[in-house]
């Protein structure tokens, strides 16, 4: 059997991650073996890295990745060797179910998460259903596609579920990859202003980088009174639409404040905690519109795609880490401690 190197969380508790030598996957009928060329760290690695959500060892850690085609295997039709492929990270969804045959495989309670729940792909391959594939055109570079989870999360927020309106003044709260994406995602589909908020921690790398990208007011809410901005932006209204990154308590009941009577909430960030205090009751006294997104749609990766191709939106000035699997030590380090943004691994 034929090995390769992969990231394995190897037991449960905190840390037990190590290289491990493994047998390559094998591709069933319906699947393709793909060689990853780059694979992103997101938070949901570093968690299970941490020991703070459900996952299932030993595992190969990784679910935002990129590659090409290195096999066919007999049932797949329209696809070949050696194209380059991004892939929803929907592995185990049943085709049967509501969602499912509603279009929203992402929604499937059979879903298995790559990464946490069967081996994902921090190694240097692994086969997947071809139903899962979306095509990397010659315009879209590798760390473009290395980053299309994440933006492809965005997209189902702000453009699927509770689309970005015409004119309208957003908030985006924590300056994360995720509020990153989402501030370039207002500003290219219509937002009049987009404001950009986060803490004393994200003053070294996070916020700096946001006004690089040219986001209107990027903002550190510990130091600047930000609700006396978005006042000042709305004529006393409030914002039109809050969208939440930061999964932090602070913000949350920040972003309540912040939106304006009959607003529009969008919330992406994951606390960690399961149960937190939020001044419910304000929020119904103003009558906000809030959107709980999850996940991933087809149309929006095929969005990410297109946008990445257009030059829309800046994918690749996210990424402050490019290295080889082996050094993922201090990739994890340096993400926790707040010297990265997103990192791409590569195997
Ligand atoms: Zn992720
Ligand atoms: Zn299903």
């Amino acid at each position: 059997m034929e090995k390769m190197k992969a990231l394995v969380k190897t037991g449960k508790g905190k840390g037990l991650v190590e290289i491990r030598e493994v047998p390559v996957p094998i591709a069933k009928e319906n699947e393709v073996l793909i060689k990853i060329k780059a694979v992103g760290v997101c938070g949901t690695d570093i968690h299970v890295y941490r020991d703070e959500m459900v996952y299932n060892p030993p595992v190969i850690l990784g679910h935002e990745f990129t590659g090409t085609i290195e096999a066919v295997e007999e049932k797949v039709k329209g696809w070949e060797k050696g194209e380059r492929v991004i892939v929803e990270p929907h592995l185990g969804s049943c085709g049967i179910c509501r969602f499912c045959r509603s279009g929203l495989i992402q929604l499937c309670p059979q879903k298995k998460g790559p990464g946490w729940i069967i081996d994902g792909a921090m190694a240097e391959y692994i086969a997947v259903p071809y139903h899962l594939l979306h095509r990397v055109p010659d315009d879209m570079s590798d760390e473009e596609a290395g980053l299309a989870e994440p933006a492809a999360i965005v997209a189902n927020a702000l453009l699927d579920r509770n689309p970005i309106q015409a004119e309208e003044l957003v908030v985006v709260l924590g300056p994360g990859p995720i509020g990153l994406l989402a501030a370039q995602i207002a500003r290219a589909y219509g937002a009049r202003k987009v404001v950009l908020a986060g803490v004393d921690s994200d003053e070294a790398l996070r916020l700096p980088l946001a006004r690089k990208l040219g986001i209107d007011y990027v903002v550190n809410s510990q130091k600047q009174d930000l609700p006396a901005l978005v006042a000042d932006l709305s004529d006393g209204e409030g914002a039109d639409l809050v969208i939440e990154a930061s999964g932090a308590e602070q913000a949350i009941n920040q972003a309540i404040d912040l939106v304006r009577i009959n607003g529009r909430l969008s919330v992406i960030g994951i606390p960690t905690r399961e149960r937190i205090n939020v001044e419910w009751t304000k929020a119904v006294f103003k009558a906000i519109n809030c959107d709980f997104s999850f996940s991933s749609s087809y149309q929006s990766w095929q969005r990410v795609v297109s946008m990445a191709s257009r030059g829309l939106v800046d994918l690749k000035s996210l990424i402050t880490h490019q290295a080889p699997l082996e050094e993922w030590e201090s990739v994890f380090k340096d993400l926790q401690e707040g010297r990265g943004v997103k990192a791409l691994l590569l195997p």
